[in-house]
């Protein structure tokens, strides 16, 4: 029930006093973007300010915008590497951060084909957990009585490695799940998991998965919400059941567990709450073994009421298959966040997918906006030059405008560019709200594989090294993300020039073209397609001679100019996928699993 109270919010009536505090939180940090901002700053700048770093750039203790806009250059992370590689192989001086640095994050950004990694301090968590305190309050906002039941959230550990100087390196939800911020929260009724945490923190992913779906299963009445991380996760928890029903049917007939599931304290857990349940199997078989999937999460799940997976960026390609298996559920988008810094939350939760803002908010990091300029993307703003760009404040950013996010945190991340680009749609108070339209050089991405123009280059010419023996080359080629089957996949369109009719390449040596892309491909790419199973095997199509003139030929009939045509290395627009799938002479499949091992290649 609505509380009324003098600190109802201005977002609207909250749900009971803790959230009336967290609503209160958010719109004085949104009210006062600029002096809380201009806080952080001379907060980082002065605990940070006898760093290496800082030092380097003569900033001399101050802590103003301007001598900091002055001294300090915008970066990427290849400019900082020198730094992490230090702190890497066990430099424990205070290079960028006066705090010590905890762990790094492995972001599923990729530099030279291995995770970034993102030095963090003990500290951020507490930041990001403040972050997620403020999730459930937005949401009682739109979707009442969320604590009368559960949320069914397919959460995942990843692996972990230790650097050479004993820094642990992982993802930053494993670090999240892993701490007793997550392990020891305190009970909420209104963030009520059916997961317990052994399941969450199996490290086997289908030990994990099946034990969460069973327990979603089991508790099916009173699940609420369903949700994970991304679309695709939430996919593939579906294909999950797709293929796992009949067993999962099997143990709550029986009462007895998967021998598949092997953690012990995992068993443990589960069979403390497993008990026969023959109608519930009965009813599972039932439903799984349709033909049809239409509506399945409401059909299993019958009380669910919105789903929780982003779905903005990249994820935006999952949206018409989660509308199909959830019958058109409202699809929440609730924070906007990364290994750098988590940075802010969507406070109008049941609009559009395509409508989606995140609101920034303003005690995360310092936050920059390099104007973005979509003609110069491709060459990119000369930071060589002794001027810096001149970069936009948080409260000084104009609405329609595109920006990259650039950002200096408490972790001693220093006007770092996140390579997200921006659009401002409003403000809230005074805090500006963005749409998320892309992430910079990202052509392909499935799960969060994010695979640029050069490594599909490079991966294309290495694989094509194998058509020599044929005496055959790519004469062009291009590629598609595939989503239309779980997991998706990619898809590359060669077209071939074949010297020698009779030798020309046979499936064996295009299957092993495949491979060989996938092995050229960055290791998040590979860490999806053989530990977490989110991306299925590469797909080579053969298309006719003459299929990129033809490609060429309509771009133009539709205003390309002739001189300036390039042949796009990825598409998705349904005319040119149709003209490209009509003309495809032969497909092929990587035929096994490209290498990959937690440990880095370098
Ligand atoms: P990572 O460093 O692996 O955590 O990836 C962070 C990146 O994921 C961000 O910089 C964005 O490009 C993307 N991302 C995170 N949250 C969202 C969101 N809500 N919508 C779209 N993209 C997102």
């Amino acid at each position: 029930m609505a509380v009324d109270s003098p600190l109802s919010s201005p977002l609207g009536p909250p749900a009971c006093e803790k959230d009336a505090k967290a609503l209160q939180f958010i719109e004085e940090m949104t009210r006062n973007a600029e002096s809380v901002q201009q806080r952080v700053l001379a907060e980082i700048l002065s605990r940070n300010a006898q760093t290496e770093y800082l030092t380097r750039f003569q900033l001399n203790g101050a802590t103003d915008r301007e001598t900091f806009k002055s001294k300090l250059p915008v970066i990427t992370y290849e400019d900082l590497q020198p730094e992490i590689h230090r702190i890497a192989n066990g430099d424990r001086s205070a290079i960028l951060s006066a705090h010590p640095i905890s762990e790094f994050l492995t972001s599923s950004g990729t530099s030279a084909g291995e995770r970034k990694l993102m030095p963090t301090i003990k500290e951020e968590l507490d930041r990001r957990q403040l972050l997620y305190s403020l999730l459930m309050p937005v949401m009682n906002l739109y979707v009442a009585g969320l604590d009368k039941g559960k949320g069914l959230y397919f959460l995942f550990v990843k692996s972990e490695i230790r650097t050479p100087g004993g820094l642990l390196a992982r993802p930053v939800l494993t670090s999240y799940y892993k701490s007793d911020h997550f392990k020891t929260r305190p009970y909420d009724p209104y963030n009520v998991y059916t997961s317990p945490n052994e399941a969450i923190l199996c490290p086997d992913s289908f030990q994990s998965m099946y034990t969460q779906m069973l327990c979603g299963l089991l508790d099916r009445h009173q699940v609420l919400r369903l949700g994970a991380v991304f679309a695709s996760g939430l996919l593939r928890a579906i294909r999950f059941l797709q293929l796992n029903w009949r067993q999962l049917a099997h143990d709550m007939e029986t009462g007895s567990l998967n021998s598949k599931i092997t953690d012990p304290s995992l068993r443990e857990c589960i069979v403390k709450t497993l008990k026969p349940n023959p109608e519930l199997a009965q009813f599972v078989r039932h439903e799984c073994s349709k033909d049809d999937w239409e509506g399945i999460i409401v059909r299993i799940w019958p009380n669910t009421k919105y789903l929780d997976v982003i779905v903005t960026g990249a994820m935006a390609q999952y949206i018409p298959t989660l509308d199909y298996y959830s019958g058109g559920l409202p699809l929440a988008c609730t924070m906007y966040a990364s290994s750098e810094c988590y940075f802010g939350l969507n406070l109008n939760l049941m609009c559009k997918p395509s409508e989606v803002s995140y609101t920034i908010m303003p005690n995360m990091a310092y936050f920059e906006f390099l104007p973005h300029e979509p003609n110069l993307d491709s060459t990119g703003f000369d930071f060589t030059h002794e001027l810096p760009p001149k970069l936009v404040d948080l409260v000084d950013v104009e609405v329609g405008k595109e920006y990259e996010l650039v950002i200096t945190t408490y972790a001693g991340l220093c006007r770092y560019r996140v390579g997200d680009i921006l659009r401002v749609t409003g403000f809230h108070n005074s805090a500006p709200q963005f749409h998320f339209i892309r992430r910079k050089n990202v052509l392909l991405s499935i799960d969060s594989d994010k695979t640029d123009e050069a490594e599909q280059q490079t991966a294309v010419e290495n694989a094509s090294h194998l058509l020599r023996e044929h005496n055959a080359s790519v004469v062009e080629y291009t590629s598609h993300a595939d989503t239309k089957t779980i997991p998706g996949h990619y898809v590359v369109y060669w077209e071939l020039l074949v010297k020698d009719s009779t030798n020309s390449p046979d499936n064996d040596t295009l299957e092993q073209c495949c491979l060989a892309m996938e092995e050229s491909l960055n290791s998040v790419y590979r860490q999806g397609r053989v530990a977490d199973n989110s991306i299925g095997p590469l797909e080579i199509r053969v298309v006719k001679n003459g299929t990129f003139e033809e490609l060429m030929d309509y771009a133009i009939s539709r205003g390309a100019s002739i001189n300036q045509y390039k042949v796009p290395r990825c598409v998705s627009f349904t005319p040119i996928m149709e003209l490209l799938d009509s003309r495809v002479v032969s497909a092929h499949f990587s035929p096994a699993l490209p290498h990959w091992s937690p440990e880095r290649s370098q």
